[in-house]
């Protein structure tokens, strides 16, 4: 990205602040002229006071004088704190408001985006966080700069610089025959130190990531005694950092140095001139602490260019990581606008395949149909392309080939805000966010009234044991058990009240008495509703309606239980071996002997 482009792309955020913008300007222009009245009073003051000299005129005549450059001083001092607060005030809140507005706006950009762009490798959460985070700092640092930094320096610059020609064309000309040597400088400190800078963000990040991991895998550590192999480690990238900051504060001072060297030639060559010139009659004597003056100013803004330049780069890099993700408008979910009375939820797959963004081919000519009403379970083994199903169905992503309909419209034609309104979703595990009992419950619909949460909570069968809590429905939600959170999640499902309801694995995190637990308010959920479930529990399986098996992401069979299991094809297999993992004869056995001792 070009710095034009940076602009153009920041235009926007900066509009809303125009009046915030000229008044900082106009004030910086203010405050660089006011940085230009010492340089003018001085030289004044030196030819007043050089004039009185020769002439012999009393003292009284010189406090006359130093009464008048006393108020002068004083008058332009109070100007200039006033412009300066002002100017500092507007630009910080310029660059407040600008940042609130790129967080806010990727925010609500983002969360417009297909699934496929979060599951997607290069947004994995933590490298887009700080993907974002860093666009963000970089180019409110950026703006910042510009406000509070950079532009009213330039500005005292400039106009030091047209005072100078004004007072003598020759001094001018040295002047701004100087100034391209600091640029050349400040560029060649930026060059250096931002290789330092791009491999100190390395080690960051690597030591970062390197105590996290320490952290997590402390266990596996400490039982195989590897703390001082670990420590060893962590010892080379401590070490690597050492040095780098070294080198960096190396390279900065040397060219500090060399910036200081070069600025007092500038004053020397400046003196050597203007001292020729009062010689020679062309300048009064004052004009010496004039042009020196002058020149302080010039200089000035030349010692932060380097930062300047840091900062811009900083911005160009990261702001495109930043840009990318605000404007990848191709990630925004596609959206159709059906929006039928009522959806009855006979759905139909028709000869769909489907590739995941990566490449993964999930899905392969797969055609079923899952009738209204019912509750149909999607069974087979893992990776079969039964949680891919549940993706189509629900939008997440589209299917690569084939089609599937919903009431015999295509899932495309539905507006998605639609759709998703009557499609309940029960995972594995429940995003139970942080927060109170009933602010999770009420997720489901969120203008629900507590008399609404109870009644959910109580479908749910889950009330009970609220009530058993010492803050009730104001417990924090994040304590409850696995499948208490999972009764939660059902009791938000009674709330939303889809007719369509998709169960991916709901029990499989659970232990066998919080299943047992759960089955109560799954079966009331499941009432009067299109279900799918995806399950390995075989009472799961047993109790659905209608099954469709699943091999290598084709579908293979369908039908009932009694009739799948005696066509002794995939289901048989399956069926079989999750029977016989149960150990199912010994369970018999110990359960016979169990009822004979009864006897
Ligand atoms: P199941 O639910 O039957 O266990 P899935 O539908 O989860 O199977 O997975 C089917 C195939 O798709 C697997 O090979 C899996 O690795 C792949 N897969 C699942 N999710 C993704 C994803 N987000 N990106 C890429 N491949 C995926």
């Amino acid at each position: 990205m070009t710095l034009f482009e940076l602009f153009k792309k920041i235009r926007p955020y900066v509009k809303p602040y125009r009046v915030l913008v000229v008044l900082t300007l106009v004030l910086t222009v203010i405050g660089s002229f006011a940085a230009q009245v010492n340089a003018y009073i001085l030289r004044y003051t030196v030819d007043s006071i050089s004039d009185l000299m020769v002439a012999h005129k009393p003292l009284s005549d010189g406090f006359t004088l130093l009464g008048t450059i006393s108020i002068i001083l004083l008058g332009k001092e109070i100007v200039n704190s006033l412009v300066q607060f002002g100017q500092k005030y507007y630009g910080e809140r310029l660059r407040i408001l600008i940042a609130r507005d790129f967080s806010q706006s990727i925010v609500e950009k983002i969360l417009t985006y297909k699934l496929a762009f979060y599951t997607s490798g290069d947004n994995e959460s933590g490298k887009l966080q700080t993907r974002i985070d860093t666009g963000i700092s970089s180019l409110t640092r950026l703006v910042q700069n510009f406000f509070i930094d950079i532009f009213p320096l330039f500005a005292n610059a400039i106009v030091a610089l047209i005072a100078m020609f004004v007072a003598n064309v020759w001094i001018g000309l040295v002047s701004l025959a100087i100034v391209p040597l600091y640029f050349l400088i400040s560029q060649m400190q930026a060059n250096k130190l931002s290789g330092f800078r791009r491999k100190m963000r390395n080690y960051r990040e690597t030591k970062n990531n390197s105590i996290i991991s320490l952290i997590e895998s402390i266990t596996v550590i400490k039982s195989f005694v590897r703390e001082a192999s670990e420590a060893e480690k962590h010892r080379e990238i401590q070490y690597d950092i050492t040095e780098n900051q070294m080198e960096t504060r190396k390279t900065a001072f040397l060219f500090d140095s060399i910036k200081g060297l070069l600025e007092q030639i500038g004053v020397v060559i400046i003196i050597i001139l203007t001292s020729y010139l009062v010689l020679q009659g062309d300048l009064t004597i004052g004009a010496i602490m004039f042009h020196i003056m002058l020149f302080g100013n010039i200089s000035a803004p030349i010692r932060q260019l380097h930062r300047i330049y840091d900062d811009v780069n900083d911005a160009l890099i990261y702001s495109e990581g930043f840009f990318d993700i605000l404007d990848s408008n191709d990630q925004i979910e596609n959206s159709g606008n059906y929006k039928p009375e009522k959806i009855q939820g006979n759905i139909e797959i028709n000869h769909v395949d489907f590739i995941y963004p990566n490449g993964t081919q999930a899905l392969f000519d797969v055609t079923m149909f899952i009738p209204a009403n019912k509750t149909t379970a999607i069974v087979g083994l893992s990776g079969a392309g039964k949680s891919t199903i549940v993706n189509l169905l629900d939008k997440f992503y589209e299917p690569s080939a084939g089609e599937i309909c919903l009431d015999g419209m295509d899932l495309a034609a539905y507006n998605t805000t639609f759709l998703r309104e009557n499609i309940g979703l029960v995972l594995q595990k429940n995003h139970i966010f942080q927060g109170t009992i009933a602010e999770n419950i009420r997720y489901g619909k969120l203008e629900a009234t507590d008399e609404e949460i109870v009644i959910a909570a109580k479908k749910a069968y889950i009330h009970d044991q609220i009530l058993a809590l010492p803050q009730q429905y104001q417990s924090d939600a994040r304590l409850l058990s696995g499948g208490q959170q999972q009764r939660i999640a059902i009791a938000r499902l009674f709330l939303k009240d889809p007719p369509i309801i998709f169960l991916d694995e709901p029990t499989a995190s659970l232990d066998a008495i919080a299943t047992e637990q759960i089955k109560q308010s799954l079966d009331a959920i499941k009432e009067n509703r299109t279900v799918i479930v995806i399950s390995h529990s075989i009472s799961q399986i047993i109790d659905a309606d209608h099954i469709v098996v699943m091999e290598h992401g084709r579908s293979v069979e369908s039908g009932k239980h009694e009739t799948l299991y005696n066509q002794k094809g995939a289901y048989y297999e399956i069926f079989s071996a999750m029977a016989n993992s149960l150990n199912i004869d010994k369970i018999t056995h110990t359960m016979e002997q169990d009822h004979e001792d009864d006897d």
